[in-house]
């Protein structure tokens, strides 16, 4: 039987949903086809999971503060692994489950196979054809392993595999220490597992500020080896790993595998639709449209390789969903890009990274917590921001940071550089004290401080705010 729909959507992840309940607002004539398990990737194996585990070992490593706030006992507390990860898997469960609810009325329109282009308006399911107005591939990705490790069977494990483990063995070797590598290392490490971190470059958890990222290390070092700037050689050795990267070679019992992600679009029969693919296979698209060159087709979430987070794919498939139902593609002004490791200290990156400014151009705050006085109370007193401003007009365009509860700074800093503001306009905006946020305001004021002719009262006076509202 064919069919003849105004959507097909490919992927039912986090993309393939947010562009569905776009398509929903207008028509009920579509098709959303899923090959592999459904859940989304966020819930099932990402976002969810990694935080829920995050969470317990942070819980349990905050007993090495107890001490000095004058709470006893903290070093006779224990750990439970399985309880934990019997706990993580129940939230998991929860959040897939509430996920799974947004396919369960679409009867016959949920098609469970691989599909196939066989032309930009046709695909080939499951041995039928379906005929679309609109394609809107959201097909994810996976985690990148060599072929030669993935050999190795449960010797070496990704993120995809983490979660499902009843029991976490005593050594783990983490190999990339991108935002997944990071995040794992450190929080396997406080669940009391001896973890070794292996990256082939000096820098972690994306970070392009020297500054920041040598603050970054060494924090992560004081929790686990750290070794850096070598690529990693393993081998199996009876029943474990040898893990060697220039001269140093640990031995444990399993490798978590954190080396990045590969669209998946192995099989679409891309090649069919008539456009350019780029290395990895990938058709060239309109990041503001979402749109594959002026064809019917459209490409949202990790699958495109752009912007590989949970709120980019939620963005890009409702880009995609409003655009395949319209005659003309709208062009969309995407958010300020915004990152968030959940190491601790948190690590972020804001708006343009520090690698991509001219540094001529740019004048840098920067607020070092370790005297903050929040931080000291929580004894939690280390890292550091790094705000960037245009030297010209005083607008922040980028910061990179290693800080105590730097999720929320950072979110902060995304909006002033989304509402495109100065670093006067900061200093005007309300900080409470005592809080982290304070050292957000530290640095810009170090900001303002270099803005020759920028700067100006700490408050707006009435005279200029009247001045605003006449205009
Ligand atoms: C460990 C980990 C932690 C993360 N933490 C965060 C975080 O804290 N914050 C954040 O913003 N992001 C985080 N991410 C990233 C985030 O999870 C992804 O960006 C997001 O889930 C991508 O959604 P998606 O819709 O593109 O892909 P997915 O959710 O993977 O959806 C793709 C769908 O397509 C299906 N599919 C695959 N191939 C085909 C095919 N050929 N035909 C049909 N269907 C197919 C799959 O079964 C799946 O249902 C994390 C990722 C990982 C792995």
């Amino acid at each position: 039987m064919n069919q003849d729909v105004d959507v097909a959507i490919i992927g039912a992840g986090s993309a393939g949903l947010s562009a569905l309940r776009e398509i929903r607002r207008h028509t009920e004539n579509f098709v959303l086809i899923n090959d592999g398990t459904y859940g989304t990737t966020c819930a099932r194996v990402g976002c969810m999971p990694s935080k829920a585990l995050i969470e317990a070992a942070n819980a349990f490593h905050h007993r090495h503060r107890l001490r000095e706030m004058g709470i006893s006992g903290g070093d006779r507390l224990t750990v439970d692994r399985a309880a934990v990860l019997r706990r993580v898997r129940a939230l998991r469960d929860a959040f897939v489950a509430y996920v799974l609810e947004r396919t369960q009325d679409l009867g016959e329109r949920n098609i469970m196979g691989r599909p196939r282009f066989v032309a930009p308006h046709v695909l080939e399911v499951n041995g039928t054809r379906v005929k679309a107005r609109h394609v809107i591939i959201a097909t994810g990705s996976r985690p990148v392993v060599p072929p030669a490790w993935d050999a190795l069977g449960e010797h070496v494990i990704t993120s995809d595999d983490l979660f499902e483990l009843e029991m976490l063995p005593p050594r783990m070797a983490v190999v990339g220490l991108g935002s997944v590598g990071a995040e794992m290392a450190q929080a396997l490490s406080r669940l009391g597992i001896e973890i070794t971190g292996f990256d082939r470059v000096e820098q972690v958890a994306g970070l392009t500020d020297p500054v920041v990222n040598r603050d970054a290390v060494a924090r992560l070092k004081e929790e686990f080896l750290l070794c850096l700037g070598a690529n990693a050689e393993i081998d199996v050795e009876s029943a474990c790993v040898r893990v060697s990267a220039g001269a140093n070679t640990v031995i444990v019992d399993k490798v978590l595998v954190a080396l990045g992600r590969r669209p998946n679009v192995e099989g679409l029969g891309l090649e069919q639709i008539g456009t350019e693919l780029d290395g990895d296979g990938i058709p060239r698209f309109d990041p503001r449209t979402m749109q594959v060159g002026d064809l019917p087709v459209y490409i949202a979430g990790d699958v495109n390789g752009h912007l590989p987070l949970l709120h980019e794919a939620v963005d890009e498939g409702y880009i995609a969903g409003y655009n395949a139902l319209r005659e003309k593609p709208e062009c969309f002004q995407r958010r300020t890009p915004l990152s968030i490791v959940f190491t601790d200290p948190n690590i972020a990156s804001v708006g343009q990274a520090f690698s991509e400014l001219d540094k001529d151009e740019i004048v840098i705050g920067e607020f070092d917590f370790s005297d903050q006085g929040r931080a000291l109370m929580a004894a939690e007193n280390h890292g550091r921001l790094r705000a960037y401003a245009d030297r010209h007009d005083g607008r922040l365009v980028g910061a990179e940071l290693c800080a105590p509860r730097g999720e929320h700074l950072a979110h902060l800093l995304a909006c002033a550089i989304h509402g495109r503001m100065t670093a006067q306009d900061i200093l005007r905006l309300p900080f409470y004290h005592p809080t982290v946020e304070e050292g957000v305001e530290s640095a810009v004021r170090r900001i303002a401080k270099q803005l020759a002719g920028h700067s100006g009262p700490d408050l707006a006076s009435c005279e200029s705010i009247w001045n605003e509202t006449q205009d």
